[in-house]
Formats: C-alpha cells, sequence, structure tokens
C-alpha cells in the first residue's frame, strides 16, 4: 500500500464502527446525556459523541470524566486514536503489516478493519493470531510496520528484551506504539508482581521512554496537551491510586500530587 492510501486509510479510522455508532450505542448516550444535564461536555473523536463522560470507578479510584456513554473509549483510547490520526498526515506511516499486541477489542476491531495485514499476539488470552512472549518473539526481521503494544511493558519483568524484539521485528523506518500507566516522574521496580496495580511489575515514571530511545533510532511522545481539551485525554484522580506505594512505610514510590494527569503515547522509529 502506497503512503498515501495508507494516510487515507488511517484517517477514515473515525468512520468506521468500533463500538457505539449503532442504535444501541447512540440510545446510551442519550440516556446518559439526559441523565447529566450538569455536566460538562466532551466530545469524542473515536464516535463523535458529544456531551459529558462517565466517571470510571473501581476498587483504587474513581477516574472522573473517563469514558464516553456511547462507544466505551477511555481516556486512553482517546489519545491513542487521536496520535494515529496525527502519524496518519505524515508520509512516512506506511504501515500495513501490524502486531497488535494484548490486544484491547476496542482498538482491535477499528485496526483489523484497516489492516490488511491485521495480526494479534497475547501470551495468555484466546483467540489471537499469536500465542508468544514478547520478550522472544518466534517471527523474522523486518517482518511488521507497526508493532501496537498499549498497557503491556509494565507487566514484563525483562522488559528490555521486549522492547529489543518489538524493534528486531519491526522494518527499518517502522514504528512500534508503547503506551504505559505513568506514575510519577521516576520509574520504580517492584521485587513481584503488585496485585493491587493489576499484576503491574513497575510503576513507569517519565523517564520510562529512555528504554526506548536505547533502543529504537527516534522516540516521539504525544501528550494530551497536544489535543483539545474537548476529547478529554487527561486522567483525572481522586483517592489513592497516584499516592505512594505499598499503602505503608516504607514506600516504594513517592506520591504524585495533583489531580489532573497528562497522559502520553511514545512513537518510536526503528
Ligand atoms: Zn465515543
Amino acid at each position: 500500500m502506497s503512503p498515501t492510501a495508507m494516510s487515507t486509510e488511517l484517517s477514515k479510522l473515525k468512520f468506521i464502527d468500533p463500538r457505539g455508532r449503532g442504535f444501541g450505542g447512540k440510545l446510551n448516550g442519550l440516556k446518559f446525556k439526559a441523565k447529566n444535564l450538569g455536566r460538562e461536555r466532551f466530545h469524542c473523536p473515536w464516535c463523535e459523541y458529544k456531551g459529558p463522560f462517565r466517571d470510571h470507578v473501581d476498587a483504587n479510584a474513581r477516574r472522573e470524566h473517563a469514558q464516553c456513554p456511547r462507544c466505551l473509549s477511555k481516556e486512553r483510547h482517546r489519545l491513542q486514536f487521536l496520535a494515529l490520526g496525527e502519524l496518519a498526515k505524515r508520509p512516512r506511516v506506511t504501515s500495513d503489516r501490524v502486531l497488535h499486541c494484548a490486544p484491547e477489542p476496542f482498538l482491535a476491531r477499528a485496526l483489523r478493519q484497516q489492516y490488511t495485514n491485521y495480526e494479534s499476539a497475547d501470551l495468555y488470552a484466546q483467540g489471537v493470531d499469536h500465542r508468544v512472549d514478547l520478550r522472544d518473539l518466534p517471527f523474522e526481521d523486518a517482518r511488521y510496520d507497526l508493532v501496537f503494544a498499549s498497557h503491556v511493558l509494565e507487566h514484563i519483568d525483562d522488559d528490555r528484551a521486549a522492547v529489543r524484539e518489538i524493534h528486531r521485528v519491526l522494518r527499518p523506518g517502522g514504528i512500534a506504539i508503547l503506551p504505559v500507566p505513568i506514575m510519577g516522574e521516576v520509574t520504580v521496580e517492584y521485587d513481584e508482581p503488585n496485585d493491587d496495580e493489576a499484576g503491574h511489575v513497575r510503576a513507569p515514571g517519565v523517564d520510562y521512554f529512555e528504554r526506548y530511545r536505547d533502543v529504537f533510532a527516534e522516540v516521539e511522545v504525544f501528550s494530551s496537551e497536544d489535543f483539545g481539551e474537548e476529547h478529554q485525554t487527561y486522567l483525572y484522580f481522586e483517592g489513592e491510586w497516584r499516592s505512594h506505594w505499598p499503602p505503608r512505610p516504607p514506600f516504594l514510590r513517592d506520591a504524585a500530587g495533583g489531580t489532573r494527569f497528562t497522559d502520553f503515547v511514545p512513537v518510536a522509529t526503528a
């Protein structure tokens, strides 16, 4: 596929139906809007819904304005979508063969419809194309044009090996999109998987993307600040989730101050 054709393909992402374009999604959006008339309004770049977003509540925290009630996109999905849109404007994005690691259904559906050569991979999940370990991929060098692994590396002990493998299976100039949750300024490694943080083996900090720079030719980082406030790609936290860890001393990491956090999408070029 030519660069121009791929650019056009990517720019059409918003017109396909990840979720929420159908009757049910629209009805959910309308119902939520009607019940939340006074709330702040946003604009979902995935499904074009305009109105208030849902809060996301789990055991650790309440995240305000997290989820689109029509298509169910969360902050990171919207940010990743907007970053993909920026990349699509550039002729150098010629991705045709895509490896999507630990595929979230939300983005998998969109990518599957976009790429003839879409392949999914996971260590455990059923129904993927490849059951593989990112630290030791069974693929030849330079097989892929794009590797997408969102919120994966914080689960892998030897993440540097995984980054090297991702680089190896990319063609020169191919890109890897590797977002992780940023928990503070400095990355903190845990001795064992942290069950209170979905089994993460580290809390990545702002310095984490240096690990990509050690291996890749170039790393560009998109952030919430690059896109309009109306798309709501920030993380709002009440509660303890971004505080120090563990709950009692000795703490392994510092508490992150504030209630609104910027999210990031690092794009590494091989
Ligand atoms: Zn939406």
